[in-house]
């Protein structure tokens, strides 16, 4: 890992989804997405599982091929303890070929596999990238009034040798350079103003949060097509996202972008008209 934001153009980005909110079994692919075969794997197992299964969180496998190198990266871990190894067991994917792990924020629905992952990984020293508000206690106190905790797991439970603990505000560049996680991202439109019903406890207290500053994203630039952009639950504003990669990079030509958005429910849904303004007028595929 280098303090700077030199990042390399790689020849290619491969994102695989290892958990989201849903999932249709029977969705095409097409030359760029690729759907998991089914005729590789029935629906369900023996037991009556999916054979690949969906939660309410996100969490993504990010390989980047340049040149001979090929690397592989983790985003987010979703929500319940062996979720992501279930679909990880399904896709063949080896977990011992993940160089390092990005954490977007720290909810519960992007941490909570982390212990169990962390479990299968053999003796080699895997960095860890959060923010360091990441492992602070956070609830949301909803309009019904109840609360929710949506804390990450206690990071004493993750401190273990072969893991490296990188709390971070600022921007770090992993695997050669070939991937660059945002950091702290600067918020500045005016309409993308947080989550209001989000707390975080500091030094005791409890304090309405909605900025959820440790969210962070991670910025690909392939070669000849522009960045790609993988957000986790995108606290800090689809565009402010953008912009800030944008500004970190240099580089203004973005492909895609991808992950969680969080523009659902009454507080956000308004703001999706002028998010796809903003999204048209700069050019940027969603
Ligand atoms: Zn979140
Ligand atoms: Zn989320």
């Amino acid at each position: 890992m280098k303090e700077n934001n030199q990042l390399l153009q790689v020849d290619e980005v491969k994102i695989t989804i290892l958990m989201d909110n849903t999932i249709d079994a029977f969705m095409t692919g097409n030359e760029i997405v690729h759907r998991f075969n089914m005729s590789k794997a029935p629906l369900t197992t023996k037991d009556g599982f999916s054979t690949l299964i969906a939660e309410h969180g996100f969490s993504a496998i990010i390989q980047i091929k340049c040149g001979e190198r090929q690397e592989t990266i983790l985003l987010d871990t979703g929500v319940s303890s062996n979720g992501i190894l279930h679909n990880i067991d399904t896709l063949g994917i080896n977990v011992n070929d993940i160089k390092a792990i990005v954490l977007s924020h720290g909810h519960i629905d992007h941490t909570m596999g982390l212990p169990s992952l962390i479990e299968k990984l053999d003796s080699s020293q895997v960095p860890i990238i959060f923010h360091p508000d990441a492992f602070l206690d956070r609830k949301l106190i909803m309009p019904g009034g109840y609360e929710v905790d949506v804390s990450a797991p206690k990071l004493n439970v993750l401190q273990q040798k072969k893991i490296d603990l990188v709390a971070k505000a600022d921007p770090t560049l992993l695997v050669d350079n070939m991937v660059l996680v945002s950091g702290e991202i600067a918020r500045t439109t005016d309409f993308e103003t947080g989550f209001p019903v989000h707390y975080t406890k500091r030094d005791g207290r409890w304090e309405n949060d909605p900025l959820v500053k440790d969210d962070q994203c991670v910025i690909i630039n392939v070669r000849g097509k522009g960045l790609v952009v993988i957000t986790g639950c995108c606290h800090s504003g689809l565009i402010n996202t953008i912009n800030y990669a944008q500004k970190l990079t240099n580089c203004q030509q973005v492909y895609a972008v991808l992950g969680g958005f969080h523009l659902t429910g009454g507080t956000f849904e308004k703001i999706i008209p002028i998010t796809i303004d903003e999204l048209k007028k700069s050019g940027q595929p969603i």
